[in-house]
């Protein structure tokens, strides 16, 4: 089963493709995990991206596409894969149907979450995670349960993104209703798209997700 999780920066995409990963052994492809990584080695692709990513713009669409093609060589045709923050524009969409096609996939769903915006802007803004261990936390919502020791790994280094302050957060989410909402709408002519409440509790989301998706 092939499927994409959609909705705007924040909105909880990467926590619920973590547990679709963990509960279920689908396989995460996240291209900001894949770019940051890309950042963090100094590759040319990671070069290029670099003043994009900080900006909150997009990278460009065949860069992505052809880190996705490159990925799902790796996994081979026996994996589960969700697509976390790719397509987000209709030009990565089409890539990604030629990409699917071209290795006898299909998207079986899309789950878009549907959240608050405002809400988003606060919760991405507070959110840091574990330098060691990747465990995710938050200002507001989520601080370890001892100050600056991390509850999973009992770590003490910490980090956030670069991009998640207000004015990148604020270009990130322009960015998604300009170009990644307008892909919608070819996923539900086709009849595949799940919509999702995203502003519950994690485990509220994880089931509404499992349940669209008739998982068990
Ligand atoms: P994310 O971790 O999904 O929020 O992505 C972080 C940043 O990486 C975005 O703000 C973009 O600069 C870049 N990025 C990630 N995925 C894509 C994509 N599919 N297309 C273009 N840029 C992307």
């Amino acid at each position: 089963m092939d499927i994409i999780l959609l909705g705007p920066p924040g909105a909880g995409k990467g926590t619920q493709a973590s547990r679709l990963e963990d509960e279920h052994g689908m396989v995460q492809l996240s291209t900001g995990d894949m770019l940051r990584a890309a950042v963090k080695a100094g590759t040319e692709v990671g070069l290029k991206a670099k003043a994009l990513m900080d900006a909150g713009e997009l990278v460009p669409d065949e860069v992505v596409s052809g880190i996705i093609g490159d990925k799902l060589d790796d996994l081979g045709a026996g994996a589960s894969v969700i697509f976390d923050g790719y397509p987000r524009t209709a030009a990565q969409a089409v890539a990604l149907d030629e990409i699917l096609a071209n290795r006898d996939r299909a998207l079986d769903h899309v789950v878009e979450l549907e959240v608050d915006e405002d809400a988003l802007v606060e919760r991405i803004v507070g959110r840091f995670t574990c330098g060691n261990c990747g465990e995710g936390y938050h200002d507001t919502f989520k601080q370890p349960a001892k100050a600056d020791v991390c509850d999973a790994c009992g770590a003490s280094q910490f980090k956030r993104r670069p991009d998640d302050n207000e004015e990148t957060v604020r270009t990130r989410m322009k960015e998604y209703r300009a170009k990644t909402e307008p892909i919608l709408p070819i996923y539900e002519a086709r009849g595949i798209v799940k919509k999702v409440d995203g502003m519950g509790s994690m485990d509220d989301v994880s089931n509404a997700i499992e349940s669209a998706l008739s998982l068990d």
